[in-house]
């Protein structure tokens, strides 16, 4: 026999999350998974679940039937839309404006497609222009994969321009929504977004862990037609969707995470009851402040205004300053996260997040308060 340990409840003193992620959960959003466990299969819970359905729904702007939470974090949900859809040996181009880019790149590659990357300059926009060209030299290409809120910089691609190209030159969009999603303007239908995920722990309030996915009926029937089955058993979409559809007759595919659903669907309630576009607004205005006093402390942003995300502010670590010791003290003496530079931008900036529940006045007040006396 091994020894028991034996430890302390674990008890996490409350931090305000303004990194890129995870985000503030709202009070009510951890209330809610606090509440009992009941049966994945319990008629109340499937009940819930239907209503989750349609929360997605309206949080993603689709009408699409296959809309559900994958149980796993935003890093499955991009693996659920590239397994699903891209069959070995297909061309997919796929942009590259930072890290995730570059996942969905390994993502491709792994499925045994073919990636034609697409690559833009760290903090900029993906270029509709490099993007068109590119569908023009491949005119094989089956898919378009993008970023819409590159988290790695903090910049917003145009999903609507380039889903309009995609459609034009008969591809499929997979898009990127983690970051957006809650955020940003998004709309599924309206733009012709075919598949896209996003993640329950940046702009919904809600704990890390789920994520949100939707394909259109045209990704619907690109699945149904694939001549080789899924790769990934679990994350399998055609085998999912049996236990988050049908009338009376779920079947048993996996154990949900009961009460990280309950956390869902009182985040995406609370994101309806406020409405889609004054969430946007807010973000927007948090922004704002921010911005300005971000800019008064002699702080200078790494994405040009046009492009900005405003729930994801990265800013240049000012000459002289020790980025791990700033981080380390707002940390400590004000419980206070901001995300380090990832990637290129590593030990170069700052990521200072706006998302979700974090997105309010007095968390800014704090966050000017404690660089402001940090940085003198
Ligand atoms: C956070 C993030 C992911 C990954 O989500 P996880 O929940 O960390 O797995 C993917 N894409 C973008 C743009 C993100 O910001």
């Amino acid at each position: 026999m091994f020894a028991a340990p034996q430890f302390q409840a674990f008890n996490p003193p409350r931090r305000i999350l303004m990194g890129p992620g995870p985000s503030d959960v709202h009070p009510q959003v951890l209330a809610a998974q606090a509440r009992p466990a009941i049966g994945h299969l319990d008629p109340l819970f499937i009940g819930m679940m239907d209503e989750l359905k349609q929360l997605i729904q309206y949080a993603f702007q689709t009408k699409n039937e296959m809309t559900i939470a994958v149980s796993a974090p935003g890093s499955a949900g991009m693996e659920t839309c590239f397994v699903n859809l891209v069959e070995p040996g297909e061309k997919v181009i796929v942009c590259r404006n930072g890290v995730f880019g570059e996942r969905m790149r390994q993502n491709v590659e792994r499925t045994g497609g073919i990636a034609v990357v697409v690559d833009n300059v760290w903090g900029e926009p993906v270029s509709v222009t490099d993007v068109e060209a590119a569908l023009i030299a491949h005119p094989d290409a089956k898919f378009l994969a993008f970023v819409h809120a590159e988290t790695s910089t903090g910049a917003l691609s145009d999903a609507q321009s380039l889903c309009a190209l995609a459609k034009k030159h008969d591809c499929l969009s997979i898009v990127d929504a983690v970051t957006s999603l809650g955020g940003v303007e998004l709309l599924v239908d309206e733009w012709g977004i075919d598949a896209i995920y996003s993640g329950s722990q940046k702009c919904l309030s809600c704990v890390p862990g789920l994520s949100p996915v939707s394909f259109s009926p045209a990704a619907v029937t690109k699945l149904k037609a694939r001549k080789t089955p899924v790769q990934s058993w679990f994350l399998d979409q055609t085998l999912v969707m049996g236990y988050w559809s049908g009338e009376g007759k779920r079947s048993y595919h996996h154990t949900a995470p009961v009460n990280a659903l309950y956390a869902l669907h009182e985040a995406l309630r609370l994101l309806a009851a406020e409405g889609l576009e004054n969430a946007w607004q807010r973000h927007q205005q948090m922004h704002q402040l921010l911005r300005d006093g971000l800019q008064q402390l002699g702080l200078e942003f790494v994405v040009d205004e046009a492009y900005r995300l405003p729930q994801l502010n990265t800013v240049y670590i000012p000459q002289g300053i020790d980025d791990a010791l700033v981080r380390k003290t707002l940390l400590e003496q004000y419980n206070l996260e901001i995300g380090a530079g990832l990637g290129d931008l590593a030990g170069k900036a700052w990521r200072i997040g706006l998302m979700g529940y974090a997105a309010r006045r007095e968390n800014v007040s704090l966050c000017l308060r404690a660089l402001s006396d940090v940085l003198a």
